[in-house]
């Protein structure tokens, strides 16, 4: 079996979703699972629900309303027939969040935002399978929550990897298309869960090592992993193969055209991972397999914006040590913030990090009793793998420099811009 991830770029209007359909014409559908994210920016669009359900925001109502007509326009593009069964299907999804809204009781914003921006990879899978066999591909339908089990860390939860096992070798049919959504998954209560922003990717890699898949694929709006992320550097260019450790170097560092989470699974069952052209889906893209020798001969930039350069001081001069340095990791991971790079020096201890859930404030608030915090906030972390000197010296060229810090292959620089 294959699995194909398609994401929300692939299937952002009617369009999209057409091409999905001709590409699955051209690379074959027969023993595929297909995992679909939502739409577009729906995620987005949903957070802002969510922002407003606790605001209690007047616009709550408009902005489910917008995320309804962004669906609707794509329903009208791809049917002619206003009676065809997908209308109300998509319609009941809608009347479901309402009443949840309307019902709901609990203050835990994670649990909540589950269960609300879960709908969109609902709606987009919907729509997609709807639409499959409305033009006479026929496929089966699957409910992620039904299959992938999980902990009850919302937002960022956990796979239980036997339960899940058990779930997909019973339900995933062989020999004919499978549909499903990515990011989703659900907890012992049967609550909906998400794996994280952008966990699509790592949905189709779990599917594949339960399923021994043959390859799995991620179809994007690049021709493959390039050497850089082509919105921020010029002349990017293709990386025709890498090894499994490159690509998770690169998407841990913030490649984010791979979720970092997807390779670990793939990897411990040797299963081949292609990222190809949504656009030109008969180009070979990238291959991203085990090997030592599939180092790129060329230097990869990767840039995270909008981090945090945090510097903690001892008090009282005194050294931060192990005992120190320990205490404030175990922080670090409590507050859910990732660090991205640490830096030492006797009495001082720098870190980078991304604090994707906004916790910093609280996590000041207590570092603020033991060391002494400043920070810089909106800086970026460039991190160049195989550097070589004109290449390090080009990205740092016009920026102020924070941090800079050179391991054998990797040069990691912190700036603000000049
Ligand atoms: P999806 O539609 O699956 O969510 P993403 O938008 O998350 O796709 O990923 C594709 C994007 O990743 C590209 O449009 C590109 O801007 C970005 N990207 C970042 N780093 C790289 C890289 N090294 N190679 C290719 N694309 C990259
Ligand atoms: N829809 C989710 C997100 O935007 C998951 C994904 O696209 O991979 O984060
Ligand atoms: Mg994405």
């Amino acid at each position: 079996m294959r699995v194909f991830k398609f994401g929300g770029a692939s299937v952002k209007d009617a369009d999209g979703i057409k091409n999905v359909y001709d590409v699955l014409q051209k690379v074959g559908h027969e023993d595929v699972l297909v995992v679909i994210s939502a739409m577009g920016k729906t995620t987005n669009a949903f957070e802002v629900v969510i922002k407003n359900y606790f605001d209690k925001s007047a616009e709550l109502q408009a902005s489910i309303q917008e995320v309804r007509k962004y669906h609707n326009q794509i329903l009208m593009d791809l049917f002619d027939d206003e009676n065809h069964a997908v209308f109300a299907a998509v319609t009941k999804i809608f009347t479901d969040l309402e009443s949840f809204l309307k019902n709901n009781k609990s203050p835990n914003y994670n649990f909540v935002y589950d269960q609300v921006v879960s709908l969109g990879e609902v709606i987009s899978t919907c729509i997609v399978s709807h639409y499959f066999n409305h033009v006479g591909l026929k496929n089966q339908w699957l409910d992620v929550r039904e299959l992938i089990k999980t902990d009850n860390t919302y937002r960022d939860a956990v796979v239980d990897w036997e339960a899940t096992q058990k779930n997909i070798s019973k339900n995933v049919k062989k020999k004919t298309l499978n549909i499903t959504q990515g990011f989703l998954g659900s907890d012992d209560n049967n609550f909906t869960t998400t794996l994280g922003r952008e966990g699509s990717d790592y949905t189709a890699a779990i599917f594949a090592y339960c399923l021994n898949a043959e390859s799995v694929t991620i179809w994007k709006d690049v021709p493959g992993v390039l050497n850089a992320d082509p919105r921020y550097f010029e002349n990017a260019i293709l990386l025709n193969q890498i090894s499994y450790r490159e690509a998770i170097e690169l998407a841990f560092y913030g490649a984010t055209v791979i979720h970092p989470k997807t390779l670990q699974p793939l990897q411990k069952k040797e299963i081949p991972l292609f990222v190809k052209s949504f656009v030109n889906p008969l180009l070979p893209g990238t291959r991203v397999s085990k090997g030592a020798d599939l180092e790129p001969q060329t230097s990869c930039f990767i840039v995270k914006k909008n981090q945090l350069l945090i510097s903690l001081s001892s008090l009282d001069f005194s050294f931060i040590m192990e005992e120190n340095i320990s205490e404030i990791f175990m922080l670090l991971h409590k507050f859910k913030i990732k660090v991205t790079l640490i830096q030492n020096t006797a009495i001082s201890f720098s870190v980078c990090v991304d604090d994707k859930f906004g916790n910093f404030a609280e996590l000041k608030s207590v570092l603020s009793k033991k060391f002494h915090v400043t920070y810089n906030d909106n800086v970026s972390l460039y991190t160049i793998r195989h550097f070589t000197e004109k290449s390090g010296d080009a990205v740092a060229k016009n920026k102020v420099v924070l941090v800079r810090q050179v391991s054998r292959e990797t040069l990691q620089i912190v700036t603000k811009e000049a």
